[in-house]
């Protein structure tokens, strides 16, 4: 059998998120396929963080929540975990997902993620993801959300199930707090009709997301699926 050049002399791997060679065989990890400059710019959220929400405390503190957490009263959405905090590189990169058509960030991203749900050994039962309204949807050609939450229920193995829709294409984005955020987002999402409606009953569902701002999203998604029977709601974001 001829072998081919690539088989004789295989060419370097390299990096995940910039293409650049990175040096082989230190492991088989996520992260041992990005390189050395790209990882000095993902800031991993690393303890301590909040508990709840995942924001990072400045030092370990008595209580492991954060201030808004321990003001704000118990919510829907039970708890949060990013991945990166939302600085500079992050941002870039979901730029380049979102709006660049930089499609082929999205099994890395996913990786980073499901790496992270492994790691917290959540028991979930079901992955979904945030809906976008479908004019967004035609818009931007994919649902950036969808499609990091099929990378991490396949690696996983979690069924992923479109539970949630969008009725209402509110992008609030000019309102900064929580609770303005909040009330503009008030009845935007539903339980998708049957066929796509499962039983949510003594179910955790897990909800993904690229980013997580202030949470009212994830607390608004989060109050649909507890109405509609669901135990627990966890939500997973890449950045925050
Ligand atoms: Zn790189
Ligand atoms: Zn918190």
């Amino acid at each position: 059998m001829k072998k081919g050049w690539d088989q004789l002399f295989p060419p370097p791997p390299s990096c995940r998120l910039c293409s650049t060679p990175v040096s082989p065989g230190l492991g088989s990890g996520i992260w041992d396929r990005i390189c050395f400059s790209c990882r000095k710019g993902l800031p991993l959220i690393a303890p301590p963080y909040c508990r709840r929400c995942s924001r990072p405390l400045g030092e370990r503190k008595e209580e492991d929540l954060c201030s808004g957490c321990r003001r704000s009263p118990p919510d829907p959405l039970d708890m949060n975990r990013s991945v990166l905090r939302y600085t500079a590189f992050p941002k870039e990169l979901i730029r380049l997902y979102k709006y660049r058509g930089r499609e082929r960030l999205a099994p890395t991203i996913a990786e980073l993620m499901a790496e992270v749900l492994l790691r917290q050994g959540w028991r979930g039962d079901v992955i979904t993801f945030v809906p976008i309204h479908p004019d967004r949807l035609r818009e931007r050609g994919f649902n950036q959300a969808e499609r990091l939450a099929k990378g991490i229920a396949r690696l996983v193995r979690l069924p992923l199930r479109p539970v949630l829709e969008r009725i209402r294409p509110t992008s609030p984005q000019s309102l900064r707090s929580r609770r303005e955020r909040l009330v503009a987002l008030r009845g935007a999402f539903r339980l998708a009709p049957p066929p796509r409606r499962i039983r949510l009953s003594n179910r955790t569902v897990i909800i993904v997301d690229d980013v997580y701002t202030t949470g009212a999203t994830m607390v608004e998604c989060a109050r649909v699926l507890k109405e509609g029977g669901a135990k627990g709601v966890l939500s997973l974001t890449f950045a925050r």
